[in-house]
């Protein structure tokens, strides 16, 4: 007989795993705390989006759904950013043909939540808010929306309730468990771009689009529906910060001084920034992932990062296929698959967050920095000459190498720039064989 599987939280991750899990035989029952976003109608909503890349690809392909998926989502080779006259500059995120995808939030959830919901293993329970989690009894207890008790006990407990997980809550309080959570001093606000009056899309499409302000920036990626969603990152307290903006003539004075030429393009801009709430930035680190052999939290729930690198999902989606591979490995012993899958993959988890931290730098600084941006081209010269040096955004974001390696490579790849941009006349020589030999050289020590 196999294990009934009960999955908190139906969000992004926990929907994916439920049918991760359906198809492999189990019964699962998932408990979400909202209402069910289908009924909701989620998708007519604002839009909000996400860069998936080649970590989440993979995981959809192998539950099966990457077909449903992959036509709304909208590709983004590079980036492009503006600066504060207006001008544009272009830097491709890969090699020819490779690019990240902004796919829709919520009709992204809608579909793995109809995915999961067509398999005949899958019940879902909307509505249903964990309360407690007895790890001793393996006891889940929620209240539904009538204020009614429930109280259940499966075999099998994965914690996929977010970054606040009310199932890692209760791993807390277990001994020698490992717990932080730290927050950025910035908060970040949701802002619409409306498509131009022809009906065209505000921005050019096919990139993802930066202004890049020094401790600030604005992103924004592309809908289906010729809009943009806008994000703009900033300091709660500082100048600019978002405690000093507070009425329609401090956003049009900000905007008007640091984004004027997306200013056009936000008709909503006033109302969004009244309305849409200030969201926090929180990075959660835990470890062990798992309590006993029943227990184990993934996603946010137990790894959330700030968005930068645009990995929160894809990591999270890797969680997925990385259980999934291991359920072939152990042949679907779960004692052996949760130990084992908590001890491998916390480092992996902590890498990204770091990676994260410092790609934050990266956009809101450096991509403005002409120093940075022809590393950059020094770096995507040396991908194309020599295939198997990987700049680290590379293997971050099209690739399926851990993240523990990517980090580790970063750290080398600094040292190895650091030498390069020194280089007299480095601004000619860049694609020079000076610049090959020194390559060359650092490459062998690799081994
Ligand atoms: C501004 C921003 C931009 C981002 N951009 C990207 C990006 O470009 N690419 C990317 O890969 N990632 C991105 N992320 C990260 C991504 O959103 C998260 O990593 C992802 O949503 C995690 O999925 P999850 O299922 O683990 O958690 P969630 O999506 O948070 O889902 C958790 C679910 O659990 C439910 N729940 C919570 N508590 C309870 C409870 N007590 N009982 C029952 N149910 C409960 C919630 O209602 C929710 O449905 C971004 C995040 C932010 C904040």
């Amino acid at each position: 007989m196999k294990e009934k599987v009960t999955i908190v939280g139906a969000g992004l991750v926990g929907s994916l795993w439920a049918l991760f899990m359906a198809r492999r035989g189990y019964k699962v029952d998932v408990y979400e705390r909202r209402g069910d976003m289908r009924a909701a109608g989620f998708v007519g909503g604002r839009s909000i989006n996400l860069a998936m890349s080649t970590r989440g690809w993979k995981a959809l392909e192998k539950a099966g759904i990457i077909d449903l998926i992959r036509d709304n989502g909208l590709p983004m080779h590079g980036r492009m950013m503006h600066d504060t006259e207006g001008n544009l500059t272009y830097q491709a995120y890969g090699t020819e043909g490779q690019a990240i995808y902004s796919v829709s939030r919520g009709g992204l959830n809608l579909e793995l939540i109809e995915a999961a919901d067509k398999h005949p293993n899958v019940d879902f329970h909307f509505n249903h808010k964990c309360k407690r989690l007895d790890v001793r009894k393996n006891t889940l207890h929620f209240e539904n929306e009538s204020g009614e008790h429930i109280e259940i006990t499966p075999d099998l407990i994965f914690g996929a309730d977010g970054a606040y997980s009310a199932v890692r809550f209760a791993l807390q309080k277990t001994p020698r468990f490992n717990y932080s959570q730290e927050y950025l001093d910035y908060g970040y606000k949701e802002l619409t771009f409306s498509p131009k009056e022809n009906g065209e899309a505000p921005l050019k499409m096919g990139s993802l689009h930066i202004w890049p302000r020094g401790s600030f920036m604005l992103i924004a990626l592309p809908n289906l529906d010729n809009t943009f969603t806008g994000t703009l990152f900033m300091p709660y307290k500082g100048d600019p910060g978002f405690d000093d903006i507070k009425t329609d003539e401090d956003v049009k004075q900000f905007f008007e001084k640091y984004f004027p030429d997306a200013m056009p393009v936000m008709p909503e801009l006033y109302d969004d920034f009244r309305d849409n709430p200030t969201g926090d930035l929180i990075t959660v680190r835990c470890d062990p992932w798992q309590y006993g052999e029943k227990i184990l939290l993934m996603g946010d729930a137990s790894h959330a990062i700030v968005p930068f690198y645009g990995q929160g999902m894809n990591s999270g989606f890797e969680d997925c296929s990385v259980l999934d591979e291991m359920a072939d490995e152990y042949n679907e012993n779960w004692p052996t698959i949760i130990r084992k899958f908590s001890e491998t993959r916390v480092k992996d988890a902590n890498a990204i967050a770091d990676l994260a931290l410092r790609n934050f730098i990266e956009m809101r600084d450096l991509v403005g920095d002409p120093m940075f941006l022809l590393r950059k081209k020094i770096a995507s010269h040396l991908h194309k000459k020599y295939p198997d040096f990987m700049p680290v955004y590379s293997m971050v974001s099209f690739s399926n190498i851990p993240y523990s390696q990517a980090l580790a490579e970063a750290g080398r790849q600094d040292a190895f720039f650091e030498k390069i941009l020194a280089i007299d006349g480095i601004e000619e020589k860049w694609n020079g064989a000076e610049v090959e030999a020194v390559f060359e050289e650092w490459n062998k020590a690799k081994v």
